[in-house]
């Protein structure tokens, strides 16, 4: 893949220069080469496609205990006994299933009321049984208080859920968390906004607070999807040229790598009820999805 992309730029002849780039001034980027040396490319425009990095939540204990994040806990090259998963979103459910499959045990703690919290609650607590089914424990609305131990060897958390604060332990914790790359680049020295959440501000033609500069990707606070990127590419190349696309109601299809799959695009009934568009329900209940969870637990009774 990335010689594939590589041979795509020389193709192009678009100068690819690789280092770490920072503004130093409004449109002027100061590159440190990852083989020694520097450029200082000024652009009439600029885009900027940051992405974000893997990061331990704030928790007190959490990352003296050292838990794997998902670029960790996807080259592990043993069996952890017992695994811990911070954060119920698909990052999180996909790795707890495969870990489970693998003959590890799994707990995971998700801090919202459902796992998944996009997605309608039927199909949240479709997925729930579904996991459960597999021996997968799960703690719904659960806040990590502290964490000891070193993942790897022994770990023990202290949760407070709905029904009581407890202690679990574990041999091996991951924390499924991304953080903007917008720090520590300069972005004040160009005029670029950040959001309360330290993603780029943008509109919804992508463009900043600074003239002539966009952001596009996971740094803009796009939905997290490599296809999500690409079509944000799509909508400044349209806006450059004089179109006028928008990131408004675009259909973003996706899917969470369970087994089996969940696949969805468009609006969710959660959403059509909020905009107020009248839907007809199909209560997940009837579908294969479900199905296949209620199938498995009337073989295990
Ligand atoms: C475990 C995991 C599973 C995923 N599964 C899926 C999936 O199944 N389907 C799917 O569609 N998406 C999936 N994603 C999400 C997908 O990988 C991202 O949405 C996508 O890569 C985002 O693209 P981007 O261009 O916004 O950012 P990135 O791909 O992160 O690219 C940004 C680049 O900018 C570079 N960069 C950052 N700052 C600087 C700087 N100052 N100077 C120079 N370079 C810099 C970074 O090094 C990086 O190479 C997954 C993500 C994770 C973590």
């Amino acid at each position: 893949m990335v010689a594939m992309q590589l041979d795509l730029y020389k193709a192009s002849g678009a100068d690819l220069i690789m280092g770490a780039g920072r503004f130093i001034a409004p449109k002027t980027i100061g590159v440190g080469l990852n083989d020694g040396g520097a450029r200082v490319p000024i652009g009439d425009r600029v885009v900027l496609n940051l992405g974000t990095h893997a990061t331990i939540p704030d928790t007190p204990g959490l990352a003296a205990a050292k838990p794997l994040t998902n670029v960790e806990a996807l080259e592990l090259d043993r069996l952890p006994d017992h695994l811990v998963v911070i954060g119920g979103g698909y990052v999180g459910l996909e790795m707890a299933q495969a870990y489970r499959r693998f003959g590890s045990r799994v707990t995971i703690i998700e801090a919202g009321p459902q796992l998944a919290g996009r997605e309608d609650s039927d199909v949240a607590t479709a997925l729930l049984e579904m996991l459960r089914d597999e021996g997968i424990k799960v703690h719904l609305g659960t806040k990590v208080l502290g964490v000891q131990g070193r993942s790897g060897q022994t770990v023990s958390l202290q949760l407070h859920t709905p029904s009581g604060d407890q202690t679990i332990e574990g041999s091996d914790l991951v924390a499924a968390g991304r953080t903007p790359n917008t720090e520590g680049i300069g972005l004040e020295l160009a005029g670029v906004a950040l959001d309360t959440r330290g993603y780029v501000a943008v509109n919804n033609r992508l463009e900043t607070s600074a003239p002539d500069v966009w952001a596009v990707g996971e740094c803009a606070g796009s939905r997290q999807f490599t296809h999500v990127s690409a079509d944000d590419f799509r909508i400044v190349r349209e806006n450059l040229v004089g179109g006028d696309r928008t990131t408004r109601g675009r259909l973003v299809p996706y899917r969470m790598f369970t087994d089996p799959p969940l696949a969805r695009v468009g609006l969710s009934e959660d959403e059509a009820r909020r905009q107020g568009m009248p839907f007809v329900s199909r209560n997940c209940r009837s579908s294969r999805f479900c199905g296949r969870g209620q199938r498995r637990r009337r073989a295990a009774s």
